[in-house]
């Protein structure tokens, strides 16, 4: 059985190979470790192998996980379904939102930013595969959400997040991360984010210009539903 720090090379490995074959400079792409399911010690041992960030689904999961890691200096995403009754905490807790997808959602993250934090950092969530998925805003709902959210003062718009249907084919994976890069170039916006690739799909990706890929059963395993 490999090991978590074992892992955590090969997709390092994984993403380097996937620069240089997109003719990327190095350190380019970062590396967002999944980790949600995951017990608190699975991500000490992904910190000690050099991961600071982590990426949670389920607030109360992560709030959890961060009490047993205050000693840490890790650095906490959000990239799960946003209730509205769950942006307090998230305002407080996290330093980054990858799945808004409503302004009413942003709205709540800059009033509940808690003062002396620096801004939220977020990622509109856009839905480029249709009926497909049902998270993330459309592509004709995207320019005015952008404008909107950049303008709120305690979020700074990073860019864009999408998870695209997923699949084998690695044109029809190439063409729905084309298609998010496009989106963000289309926008009149300063923004420097595209969180997008997960374990089957960081190449092509990275080849679209992901900035982050958000990694999970690659660096920690299949996740277990079941156990709760
Ligand atoms: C679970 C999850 C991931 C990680 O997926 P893997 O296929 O396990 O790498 C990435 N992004 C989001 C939004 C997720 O919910």
């Amino acid at each position: 059985m490999s090991t978590i720090a074992d892992n955590i090379a090969q997709v390092r490995s994984r993403i380097r190979a996937a620069e240089q074959a997109a003719q990327r400079t190095g350190q380019s792409v970062h590396l967002l470790a999944v980790s949600k399911t995951k017990p608190a010690q699975a991500l000490r041992e992904a910190y000690a192998a050099g991961v600071r960030d982590f990426g949670e689904n389920y607030l109360q999961e992560a709030l959890g996980k961060q009490a047993e890691l205050t000693d840490l200096p890790l650095i906490w995403h959000f990239i799960g379904p946003i209730q509205s009754n769950k942006t307090r905490a998230i305002a407080e807790h996290f330093d980054w939102v990858h799945s808004v997808d409503r302004l009413k959602i942003a709205q709540r993250l800059s009033e509940q930013r808690p003062a002396g934090l620096p801004p939220l950092n977020i990622c509109i969530q856009v839905n480029v595969s249709g009926e497909a998925s049902k998270s993330g805003c459309t592509p004709a709902d995207l320019p005015a959400l952008a404008a909107a959210i950049g303008a709120l003062p305690n979020l700074k718009l990073r860019g864009l997040m999408a998870i695209p249907e997923p699949t084998e084919d690695r044109a029809a994976q190439d063409a729905a991360f084309a298609a998010v890069q496009r989106l963000q170039a289309s926008l009149d916006l300063p923004l420097d984010t595209l969180s997008m690739g997960m374990s089957h799909d960081l190449e092509s990706a990275i080849a679209q210009g992901a900035t982050w890929v958000r990694i999970g059963t690659a660096l920690f395993g299949a996740r277990d539903y079941s156990a709760g």
